[in-house]
């Protein structure tokens, strides 16, 4: 029987295992923290478990709805409505009919609601500019700017790309964000036209889905499923040496030292990059962007004016005040199994915040209210909590594609050594799920 180590539990480590154990491996699985699910996490508060990490997952792709289904859990929509955004002065529904805010339809109300009507129509402009650069457009940034103004970029584009990939569009290659965007701009002639052929080929319904009970049941269900195919569980018990060993791979580190025929690393980027210094070399390894800090608070409250879902599944903040919150979801609205689970005029907010901070009930009230724009109480608050996460760099990253290929080329080469995770296979449950069901080359 093959030996198989994989290192880091989160949702690629416990996917890689079970991967590994269907295909017949005696597998253990090494986990640093005391917990199995890594960045997909619950707490409880307020007498509810909810999601304090990922809530959802991109519906594009079958892989995790198929992994849901396998497991025994029930795959759920949100509701239809979406969010909102959040100007300096007022709140608007974040347009419909866009990819990452870039409007299919510059005219259209719900654009000119955020832009304003000149806005609007240096936006429209795109559909009468040549498109004189055919071919790779890398940058998000001049690309937006270029064909449909600076109003376009900062209240609409900006929000949604930092918001959901924690990215200044600036940083941002347009290609790996957008996959096809050059392709139909060369082909439509226009930006707008181009989003338009992109959303006409993306399936009907909605873009994400959940489980009902919350994400992080994924996780406990992945860590059942493999307790039952007898997977090595190792929690507390930190790798920080992957070296070849004649045939084998040795993995060790204080508490650990095994000899495994083949090694799964799926620990984030940081840690990863350590362990595939002495395999791959240093030139793959360093240089590599930092990824981002971020904190999630969510808030259980009572108060029934937030019963009408006043700002939909939640708000973007498009004009952003420095150290307040940069996104709202209210998921109580947002799905509805966690609506049914709570008592009438009960609600769950989560907010975040950039960077890891502390962020007492008070400011975390304060910043609710502006963003729902009910102005709620602190006495209300029947529960809160808050956990502060590092996100790996993203992939779309500008050059960042480009060294993961380098990388992964690298560790190719290398018999029984394979690296999955999110930051080889995108931001993203379906991208990781898909990438650490691939076998090992
Ligand atoms: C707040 C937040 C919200 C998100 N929301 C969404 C969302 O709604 N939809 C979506 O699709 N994605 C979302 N994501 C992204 C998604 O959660 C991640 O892409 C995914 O969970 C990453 O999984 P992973 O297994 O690659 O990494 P991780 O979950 O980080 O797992 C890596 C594991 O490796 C362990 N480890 C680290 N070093 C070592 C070592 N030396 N030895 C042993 N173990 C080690 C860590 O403790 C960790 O458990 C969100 C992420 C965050 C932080």
């Amino acid at each position: 029987m093959t030996s198989t180590a994989v290192v880091g539990g989160g949702i690629a480590g416990l996917v890689a295992a079970r991967s590994a154990a269907i295909r017949g491996d005696d597998v253990t699985l090494v986990e640093s923290s005391g917990g199995l699910g890594g960045r997909v996490s619950s707490v409880e508060v307020g007498g509810v478990r909810v999601d304090v990490g990922a809530e959802s997952y991109a519906s594009r792709g079958t892989q995790v709805s198929q992994l849901v289904a396998a497991l025994g859990l029930v795959e759920v929509d949100p509701v239809e409505g979406g969010a909102w955004l959040q100007l300096a002065d007022r709140a608007v529904p974040l347009p419909g009919m866009s990819v990452l805010g870039i409007p299919g339809s510059p005219l259209a109300t719900d654009v000119r609601a955020v832009i304003g009507a000149r806005a609007a129509w240096r936006a429209w402009a795109d559909r009468v500019i040549p498109e004189l650069h055919v071919g790779r457009e890398t940058d998000l940034d001049r690309l937006v700017r270029r064909r449909m103004g600076d109003s376009v970029l900062e209240k609409l584009v900006r929000p949604v790309v930092d918001g959901v990939y924690g990215l200044d569009p600036a940083d941002a290659d347009a290609e790996a964000l957008i996959p096809g965007i050059n392709g139909a701009l060369t082909a439509t002639g226009s930006l707008s036209s181009a989003v338009l052929s992109l959303r006409g080929g993306a399936q009907a319904g909605a873009a994400v889905r959940g489980i009902r009970g919350g994400v992080h049941l994924l996780a406990d269900a992945l860590v059942d499923d493999l307790r039952a195919r007898g997977v090595r569980l190792l929690k507390r018990t930190t790798v920080d040496g992957v070296r070849p060993d004649g045939d084998d791979w040795r993995v060790s580190g204080p508490a650990f030292d095994e000899r495994f025929r083949h090694v799964v690393i799926a620990t984030p980027g940081d840690a990863a990059r350590d362990l595939l210094e002495a395999s791959v070399g240093r030139e793959i390894v360093e240089g590599w962007p930092d990824g981002r800090d971020s904190t999630v608070v969510v808030l259980v409250i009572d108060d029934d004016r937030l019963d009408d879902s006043p700002r939909g599944t939640g708000v973007l903040v498009a004009d952003r005040v420095d150290g307040a919150a940069t996104a709202l979801t209210h998921s109580s609205a947002k799905w509805p199994w966690l609506r049914e689970a709570l008592p009438r005029g009960r609600h769950v907010l989560r907010l975040s915040y950039k960077d890891r901070v502390a962020i007492d009930v008070r400011r975390a009230v304060s910043d609710a209210s502006r963003l729902s724009g009910v102005d709620l109480r602190p006495q209300d608050v029947v529960g809160h909590a808050s956990r502060s996460w590092r996100q790996d760099v993203s992939r779309a990253y500008r050059g960042v594609s480009g060294r993961i290929d380098r990388l992964r080329l690298a560790v190719d080469e290398l018999d029984g050594l394979s690296v999955v995770g999110a930051w080889v296979a995108g931001t993203g449950l379906a991208a990781v799920v898909r990438d650490a069901q691939r076998p090992p080359t």
